[in-house]
């Protein structure tokens, strides 16, 4: 083969690398975003309304991606950071279930929903099995104190801070 023969594979290769530059440059833009537009609303207190988040439909089953990746890598950091207790009455001896803290699930709420601002905030709230029945699809402004939702949401700030990864560059 002559080597002309190469030329359009490494014109070819040489097109490649620069999309998944350009793609990549992309990604960390839009993570760089999200990351500022996060701190300057946790500043202020993440959003508890449902207009303010993008609702995906799957979220209404029982089970989805984004609800088993929650599962699967923040349920114990979630569980740690309420000390193993029922986010309502903290009793510690109990089955803990998982409530879906400010958008219920019948709604469309995931265990962690987006942001319309581009950053997951986390809705999830470990609860007895009472309290979360006592609970049902009450909106948290109405279900608890307000004392207590504020805790609650200084808790939903650090781990949303978690749960969005801001210093890593995949995904
Ligand atoms: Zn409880």
């Amino acid at each position: 083969m002559k080597p002309v023969g190469y030329l359009p594979f490494i014109l070819f290769s040489f097109w490649l690398l620069l999309i998944v530059l350009k793609k990549r440059k992309a990604l960390q833009e839009e993570k760089r975003r999200a990351r500022k537009a996060f701190l300057e609303d946790s500043k202020v207190g993440l959003s508890l309304k449902k207009k303010d988040y993008l609702i995906d439909q799957r979220g209404i089953e029982r089970s989805n991606p984004i609800e088993r990746k929650f599962k699967r890598r923040f349920l114990f950091e979630l569980l740690e950071t309420f000390h193993h207790q029922c986010a309502s009455c903290h009793k510690g001896d109990v089955k803990l279930t998982l409530d879906h803290f400010f958008i219920p699930k019948s709604q469309g709420g995931n265990l962690m929903v987006k942001s319309k601002r581009g950053y997951w905030v986390c809705n999830a709230l470990p609860m007895c099995r009472k309290c979360n029945q006592r609970k049902r699809d009450l909106p948290a402004e109405q279900f608890f104190q307000p004392e207590k939702l504020h805790e609650l949401k200084l808790k939903m700030v650090e781990l949303s801070w978690l749960i969005n990864d801001f210093y890593r560059d995949d995904e």
